[in-house]
């Protein structure tokens, strides 16, 4: 990491650079501004680092347009190597990210370690795809013309990502732009810098060319992207966040005409019909609810049990949710981080007092701890009101609320009344049912007898107010490219 401008101050094994990365170079903002990263365990600052101001966003959109030429007509195989070098490197690395991401975001280890593998995967997934991107041929119907389609990169992009995946949501963005041939601006979430500083360095050190990417960590996320977004040569927003930010950017998008690929929230119904298989549906449930401490837009928002199985369903849930131990992230056996900060917690705390207003009872948690960090237990609560406020909000935490029901059409229904279509989860031992009610959920993803669908090898993306375009799978890449129509007519060749 000789890039560094500085060292983050504890013991990684290897330093992260804390400045910002603008043109192949580390340094401080010029404006000398800082900001904190917090651990959300502890509440202690973890690091210093840059708060990127408008001259820095100017100057990375520079360096992006700058390097878009050359970097666009780079051989695939030239951008498909570079990206496996990042995924080795990053697999190498493997404990040191976890780390990172466990001290910044609170996940625990483990979880860490998978995040990694995971976000890894979509360098390897995209260095795979860098070299298959093909055009097409044709003829006009009158036969005058041959059509020929080639594929170009996009342009330089604009990328935003959030605080709970802070890999994985970068390479899911990056890797495709890569393997396009597109050069990049990105700013990663205020409260986890790090781990995307810690990325930007190891694809410079994977061979990724100056100006490619280009990393500017800030406090004033509206500016510095409004700058980016107005300037007019950035071609490309590639966002993943809240679905009210995606709004915001959309309607900004609108005013130069950007190309926008939207990752945003969602609220997942998850339903158990009555044939489920009882283990299937409460470990599918616990891994959808659970999947990084509830902070997931995937994580199952409302659970629906048939009536005749509700209450066992919910018991033995409760069961297994009571049984995560709670605590640092960084220690040993423990499967529930702390929440990423103070409002995400009273925000969750608010939607279960609400929840139990309406008459919930709480078969386990509901309680804020004492001590410092930003932890909530697993919580489970049954015979949530539909009309209660966690049915369409993301809850964003540990809690699984449990609504019976009686009739598929009228669940079905229920599910489906929600501005949101990320993903839906269906528990069923009959194959005539999992299809239909599969079909029938307005979502972009369905987990079938599963809690977890992500897979950088299929696309992931949601309709409705959930988003616009998919990441990972054979169509990510699509994201980062424009067709170009070249039109030739068809003339006969000179006799020789
Ligand atoms: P967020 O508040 O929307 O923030 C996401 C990113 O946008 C952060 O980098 C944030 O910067 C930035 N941002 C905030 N306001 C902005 C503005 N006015 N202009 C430009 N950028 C702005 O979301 P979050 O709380 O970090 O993440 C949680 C949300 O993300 C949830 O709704 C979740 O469902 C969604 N999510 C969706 C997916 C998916 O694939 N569909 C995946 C993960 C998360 P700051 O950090 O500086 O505020």
């Amino acid at each position: 990491m000789s890039n560094s401008s500085a060292l983050v101050p504890i013991s990684l094994g290897e330093p992260v650079p804390t400045g910002l990365l603008i043109g192949g170079r580390w340094s401080e903002s010029p404006g000398g501004l800082t900001f904190d990263v917090e651990n959300p365990a502890t509440g202690e600052s973890l690091a210093t680092i840059a708060d990127g101001d408008l001259e820095d966003a100017a100057a990375a959109l520079d360096a992006a347009v700058e390097a878009q030429a050359s970097w666009g007509r780079t051989p695939p195989r030239v951008r498909s190597e570079i990206l496996r070098r990042a995924f080795e490197l990053v697999t190498e690395r493997s404990d040191w990210f976890a780390e990172i991401m466990t001290l910044e975001m609170g996940k625990p280890l483990p979880d860490a370690r998978g995040e990694v593998a995971y976000a890894a995967e979509f360098l390897r997934w995209f260095s795979e795809e860098a070299v298959r991107i093909s055009g097409d041929h044709g003829t006009t119907g009158d036969g005058a013309n041959r059509i020929i389609v080639t594929r170009e990169p996009v342009g330089p992009c604009v990328l935003i990502t959030p605080w709970n995946f802070p890999l994985a949501m970068g390479t899911r963005k990056i890797a495709p732009a890569v393997a396009a041939g597109c050069t990049m601006v990105l700013k990663p979430a205020a409260q986890t810098p790090l781990t995307s500083l810690a990325l930007a360095a190891t694809m410079q050190e994977a061979g990724l060319p100056p100006g490619v990417l280009n990393v500017v960590t800030t406090t004033k996320a509206d500016a510095v992207v409004e700058r980016w977004m107005t300037d007019g040569r950035a071609r490309k927003i590639s966002f993943t966040g809240s679905t009210q930010v995606g709004r915001l950017l959309l309607r900004r998008a609108a005013d130069t005409v950007m190309r926008a690929s939207m990752e945003l929230g969602g609220n997942a119904p998850l339903i158990v019909c009555a044939d489920a298989d009882l283990d299937v549906a409460v470990q599918g449930a616990l891994a959808a609810k659970m999947r990084n401490m509830g902070e997931a837009c995937t994580a199952a928002n409302r659970i629906y049990v048939h009536r005749s199985l509700a209450s066992v369903f919910s018991a033995q849930l409760a069961t297994a949710m009571s049984q995560l131990r709670v605590g640092n992230g960084l220690d040993d056996g423990v499967a529930v981080g702390p929440l990423i900060d103070s409002a995400g917690r009273e925000k969750v705390q608010r939607l279960v007092d609400d929840a139990r207003d309406r008459g919930a009872q709480v078969l386990t948690g509901g309680v804020v701890p004492e001590g410092r960090g930003y932890f909530y237990p697993p919580t489970v609560l049954t015979d949530v009101s539909t009309d209660s406020a966690m049915m369409s909000e993301e809850i964003f935490g540990p809690v699984a609320p449990v609504v019976p029901f009686d009739d598929e059409d009228e669940v079905v229904r229920i599910a489906n009344d929600t501005e949101w279509g990320l993903v839906g989860y269906v528990f069923t031992t009959n194959l005539d049912r999992a299809f239909d009610l599969s079909e029938r959920l307005e979502v972009g993803m369905v987990g079938l007898n599963t809690g977890i669908v992500s897979n950088p090898a299929a696309p992931f993306g949601g309709v409705k107010q959930s988003g616009i375009g998919r990441e990972g799978g054979r169509v990510g890449i699509e994201e980062f490219l424009e067709y170009k129509y070249i039109a030739l007519p068809r003339r006969p060749g000179p006799k020789s």
